[in-house]
C-alpha cells in the first residue's frame, strides 16, 4: 500500500484531493495543528473522516517534521497547509510570511535526510504574479507579488525548486489560480458572497457589504483542480504547471449573477473603502496549455456553470 502525507488536509483542497488519494487506494496521513481540536468539517461533507489517519505535528519544528517521515514512510507529500488568505496576510504578515515558507523548508529537509525518493507537491499560487503588464500569465512569466501572502508563496515556490535543482528531489509546483466548492470558508470572496445572497433573500441579513469588486480574477472549480495535483505527481518528471480556467471575470459579476439568481436587487450590496486591500491586483488569468499538453488536464467550465453548482449546494445545505 502506497502512503501519501497531506499537510493542509482539513482544508478545501486538502479534502477533495484526500478522497481523489483514498479512492487510488492511498493510506492518507493527514497532518494536523492539534489532533484534539481538529475542524473535519470538510472531511466528514465528503463522508472520508473516519479513512484519515490524523497526526498532530508542528511544520515549524524540524524535528517533528523528520519524526513524521522516519514514522509513516511517504511515497508522496502533499504540502497544502498554508495561512491562505490575502487579506489577513496584511494584518498577519510576519505569521504569515514564517508559517508559509519555514514549513517548506522543513518538509523538503526532512525529505532530504530520511529519503530522497519521496515525491513532494507545492501548492503555489497565482498570486505570485501579482502586478502584470501582459496577459496571460504562463509558466515564463516573471513574478511580482503584492502580497506577504504572494510574497511567502513566491519563496516557497523558488525553494521548491531549488531542491530540484541542486538536490535531484522530486519536486513539484501546482500554480493554481482561484478556485471554490462548496467547502470554502465565508473568509473568500465567493462564498461570502453565495452565503450572504442567501441569508438576505431568507430575511436573515440585510445587505451584502464588500470591497473592490472592480477587479478580475480567473476562477475554477476546486474538485478539477485537485486531479491535476495528482497528475503531475505521477508523472515521470517533476515540473511545475500553470492550473487556471483562462480567463478572469469581475467580481462585481459573481455578485451580479448569484443575486439575479437568487432574485435579489443590487440595492442590496453596499462596498466599503475599509475592505480595500493596500494593494490588490487589478486582472489576473493564466494560460493552462502546459498541464493540457503533459498532463492531459483538460478544464472546460466556465465560472458560471460553477456557481450554478455552487448556488444550489448552498441552498441545500443553508442552516442544515
Ligand atoms: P484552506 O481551505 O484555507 O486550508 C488551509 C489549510 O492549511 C487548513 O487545513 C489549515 O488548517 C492549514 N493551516 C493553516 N495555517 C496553518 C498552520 N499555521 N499550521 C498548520 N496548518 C495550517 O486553503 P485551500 O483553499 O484548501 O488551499 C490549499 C493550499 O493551496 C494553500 O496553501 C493555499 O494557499 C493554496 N492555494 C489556494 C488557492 C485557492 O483558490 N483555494 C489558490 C492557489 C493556491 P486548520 O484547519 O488547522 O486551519
Amino acid at each position: 500500500m502506497k502512503t501519501a502525507i497531506i499537510t493542509g488536509v482539513t482544508g478545501q483542497d486538502g479534502a477533495y484531493l484526500s478522497k481523489q488519494l483514498l479512492d487510488k487506494d492511498y493510506v492518507v496521513v493527514g497532518v494536523v495543528r492539534d489532533k484534539y481540536q481538529i475542524n473535519t468539517r470538510s472531511l466528514q461533507y465528503l463522508g472520508i473522516a473516519n479513512e484519515i489517519v490524523f497526526e498532530e505535528v508542528n511544520l515549524s519544528v524540524p524535528e517533528q517534521v523528520i519524526q513524521l517521515m522516519i514514522k509513516h514512510k511517504p511515497q508522496v507529500v502533499y504540502n497544502l497547509a498554508a495561512q491562505s488568505s490575502v487579506s489577513l496576510s496584511f494584518k498577519e504578515p510576519k505569521e504569515t510570511l514564517s508559517f508559509n515558507i519555514i514549513s517548506v523548508l522543513n518538509i523538503l529537509e526532512a525529505i532530504r535526510q530520511v529519503d530522497d525518493s519521496i515525491r513532494f507537491y507545492q501548492a503555489s499560487s497565482s498570486e505570485m504574479y501579482g502586478k502584470v503588464s501582459n496577459l496571460p500569465i504562463s509558466e515564463q512569466t516573471v513574478m511580482h507579488p503584492l502580497s506577504p501572502y504572494a510574497i511567502s508563496k513566491a519563496s516557497a515556490h523558488w525553494i521548491a525548486v531549488n531542491y530540484r535543482e541542486a538536490y535531484g528531489l522530486f519536486t513539484c509546483c501546482g500554480v493554481l489560480f482561484n478556485h471554490d466548492s462548496y467547502l470554502r470558508t465565508s473568509t473568500f470572496f465567493t462564498k461570502k458572497v453565495l452565503q450572504s445572497a442567501i441569508a438576505i433573500k431568507k430575511g436573515h441579513q440585510d445587505i451584502l457589504e464588500v470591497g473592490n469588486i472592480e477587479v478580475k480574477r480567473d476562477f475554477g472549480y476546486a474538485p478539477k483542480y485537485t486531479e491535476a495535483m495528482v497528475l503531475m505527481m505521477e508523472k515521470d518528471v517533476p515540473d511545475d504547471y500553470l492550473i487556471c480556467s483562462g480567463t478572469s471575470i469581475y467580481l462585481r459579476e459573481i455578485i451580479e449573477y448569484v443575486f439575479k439568481s437568487l432574485d435579489i436587487s443590487m440595492d442590496k450590496v453596499r462596498v466599503n473603502p475599509d475592505f480595500y486591500r493596500p494593494a490588490d491586483i487589478e486582472n489576473i488569468y493564466g494560460v493552462s496549455f502546459k498541464a493540457k499538453a503533459q498532463l492531459g488536464w483538460d478544464y472546460s467550465m466556465s465560472y458560471f456553470d460553477v456557481l450554478d453548482i455552487l448556488i444550489a449546494e448552498e441552498l441545500e445545505n443553508y442552516k442544515k
